[in-house]
């Protein structure tokens, strides 16, 4: 498997100045804070943490829609921290992103057809080219040919969702970043968008970094899934690693929030106790050591180095080093 993106050292830091007459303490949001991780050609990596956990922030920076603080960010083995803004534009082609809301981020005052072509327009294709391309992808999201003159307002939410896909799609890129792309939608044609993700990665061959809260529609689209927690990461497996046999207790406490179908399937428990606390000033040594029912006097003092646990399943533990040794 060849190596499409790599993160290394990947840092956003927001100053909120205290500022003002009582000369507060400077407070420092860090709202991701040191990742280390590649994505794969071909897959879908999937991103799973609570709302605040930097996840999106993480998916923005990949994409150099926001500038990061610290690190580097390779795609193909170039580092595009260091690309100038034409060069930039030029690999914009190739990375793409979904959002979460159709409604928002469709211009209602386009067509479907204007919708799609934009991206087209940008890079100058030709007028020829960019109808083929508009039905082509039309087709391919399921959305009938007819109705490429009406605009958003007159399609459901699960129909702009599918138009906001196709335009993702125009310029055919490498990489596409989804940010809770099912979220905003009816559970009922949640599974309907996902299937159709899936069969479009097939068809074009493109790599899907999957961002969501949900665990279980992470599980269902992805190959690998990544926990974050306050700004890190802190498990990274195969989904069915993953699923059947986390190891860092946040991604315990994640899983069992999750009914269980079967109850006479017998699951440990891991209940999450306090509240998630701010990213402002996030706790010290393991973040989740307030929370975490394991917790123990070093997590309070020591970050919690991020080793392979077992082949290509990395976590970020005291306890689980210890358990390792
Ligand atoms: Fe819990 Fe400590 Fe592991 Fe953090 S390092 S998850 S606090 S046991
Ligand atoms: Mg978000």
């Amino acid at each position: 498997t060849k190596e499409l993106v790599r993160v290394e050292g990947l840092k956003k830091h927001f100053k909120l100045s205290g500022g003002g007459l009582r000369k507060e303490p400077e407070q420092v949001v860090k709202a991701v804070d040191d990742l280390n991780f590649s994505v794969y050609e071909g897959e879908t990596l999937g991103i799973v943490g609570e709302s605040g956990c930097g996840k999106s922030t993480m998916g923005r920076l990949l994409l150099r829609l926001l500038e990061p603080t610290e690190g580097n960010i390779y795609f193909e083995n170039r580092d595009i921290t260091t690309f100038s803004k034409q060069e930039l534009r030029e690999k914009r082609r190739e990375f793409q992103m979904i959002f979460q809301d159709p409604y928002a981020s469709l211009n209602p005052r386009m067509t479907v057809k204007e919708i799609i072509e934009e991206p087209l327009r940008t890079y100058k294709e030709k007028q020829a080219e960019r109808s083929k391309r508009v039905q082509t992808l039309l087709d391919a999201v399921g959305i009938p040919e007819s109705y490429k003159n009406r605009y958003p307002h007159e399609f459901s939410g699960g129909q702009r969702q599918r138009i906001g896909i196709a335009r993702s799609l125009a310029l055919n890129p490498k990489f596409i970043v989804a940010d809770e792309p099912v979220a905003a939608l009816d559970v009922s044609i949640q599974a309907q968008v996902l299937n159709l993700m899936k069969d479009l990665q097939d068809e074009f061959g493109f790599t899907y970094l999957f961002i969501a809260h949900d665990l279980s529609v992470v599980n269902y689209i992805s190959d690998r899934i990544g926990v974050m927690y306050l700004g890190k990461m802190v498990e990274l497996a195969d989904s069915d690693k993953l699923y059947n046999n986390p190891v860092h207790p946040y991604t315990q406490a994640l899983l069992s929030a999750i009914p269980v179908p079967d109850p006479t399937r017998k699951k440990e428990r891991v209940m999450l106790t306090g509240e998630l606390p701010s990213p402002v000033n996030p706790p010290s040594g393991c973040r989740f050591h307030t929370r975490c029912p394991l917790a123990q006097d070093i997590c309070k003092q020591v970050e919690p180095e991020w080793i392979e646990v077992e082949e290509n399943h990395f976590a970020a533990c005291h306890v689980v080093k210890e358990r390792l040794s």
